[in-house]
């Protein structure tokens, strides 16, 4: 990297660009990946890394400036008041330690942190008018996404009306746990149809349905985590995902609030060694400042909260196989 000219960085850069566009369009539009994840991130983090190194050759049609894929399905569009962001990632401990510093620099002083599961599926926004659903949408590119209320309707563990009449709107994660995803493979291959790459792409193809009754056969979950401008009397992570669990949404009960970085690397072996026993996917854990003026203070980029960081799981051996063999065949 070091002996790279601007121009040969340019170049590379551009190139980078197309693929990694070409391999999005297929996993956020077509819910087809052409690649594992693990190929499409190396190449993400070493166009960031030409990006952190050239500022002056970013873009900003550049993938590292935008959310998610082109939206160009048949769906009726919704504007996201606030942008439906992406998250930053690290792959160790030590970037994870990089993180904190970098919060305790920003700050002033050491923060309490929310840690999550990350959930393998992908994001779906919420909307209630005086506790009733009243739309649902996909994150599309962040500020555009699809609206999806008639199959969020089909999804049996989201609340139709809440307890309290409410007009809020909340966010959280669209899935298909592994036993789902495994009898719709069979059923599938059984009827020599394609089958699903992986339980996320079999929930995005799932819930992104123009025949809503097709969602309804397909055994779809949630975790709901975010709430979007909670009342004043909300004010951390962990107060809002108490909240949202009593007015009835399904959340994860595996999340926990922890003082220090310790902490968050025990919470990590311990789901690093959990995560095959689990029903659904995770690929990796979220790191949440925990409160929330804290959060507002820390802010975003186009891209990603400053806040919130994931540690993804390296990926799995026998994924790595799978991958290989199916390109050597
Ligand atoms: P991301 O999936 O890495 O992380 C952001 C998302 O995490 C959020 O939008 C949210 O939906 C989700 N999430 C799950 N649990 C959460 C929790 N507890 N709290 C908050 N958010 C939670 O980011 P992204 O921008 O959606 O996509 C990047 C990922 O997609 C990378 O892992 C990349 O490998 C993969 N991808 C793969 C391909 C491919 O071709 N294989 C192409 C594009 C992207």
């Amino acid at each position: 990297m070091a002996d790279l000219t601007l121009n040969e960085a340019k170049k590379e850069a551009a190139s980078l660009r197309k693929q990694l566009k070409e391999w999005a369009q297929a996993y956020y539009v077509k819910d087809a990946p052409q690649v594992e994840d693990y190929v499409y991130d190396q190449n993400y983090n070493r166009l960031l890394e030409l990006e952190q190194q050239f500022p002056q050759i970013v873009t900003p049609d550049s993938i590292t400036q935008q959310v998610g894929g082109e939206i160009d399905s048949e769906f009726t569009k919704v504007v996201h008041e606030v942008p439906m962001l992406s998250m930053g990632d690290v792959f160790s401990k030590e970037e994870l330690t990089e993180f904190d510093a970098r919060i305790q620099r920003q700050v002033g002083h050491s923060v309490a942190y929310n840690v999550e599961l990350k959930i393998d599926g992908l994001s779906l926004n919420l909307e209630y008018v005086d506790g009733e659903l009243k739309r649902a949408s996909t994150r599309g590119n962040g500020l555009v996404g699809e609206d999806v209320t008639a199959n969020a309707r089909y999804i049996a563990d989201i609340p139709q009306k809440l307890p309290e009449k409410l007009t809020i709107e909340v966010r959280g994660e669209c899935y298909m746990d592994k036993a789902a995803f495994a009898q719709l493979n069979q059923e599938r291959d059984e009827k020599g149809e394609t089958t699903f790459a992986n339980p996320r792409n079999a929930a995005a193809g799932s819930l992104r349905q123009l025949d809503a009754k097709v969602t309804k056969q397909r055994n779809l979950s949630t975790f709901i985590y975010t709430w979007v401008n909670p009342p004043a009397n909300i004010t951390s992570q962990h107060q809002a995902i108490t909240k949202l669990d009593e007015l009835g949404f399904h959340t994860n009960q595996t999340g926990r609030k922890l003082a220090n970085l310790d902490q968050v690397f025990a919470f990590i072996d311990e789901y690093t060694s959990k995560r095959d026993n689990l029903l659904y996917g995770i690929d990796g854990i979220v790191i949440k400042v925990d409160d929330l003026n804290l959060q507002n203070e820390l802010g975003a980029t186009v891209k990603i909260p400053r806040w919130e960081i994931a540690y993804k799981f390296p990926p799995e051996e026998q994924e790595t196989v799978v991958h290989e063999i199916k390109w050597t065949v």
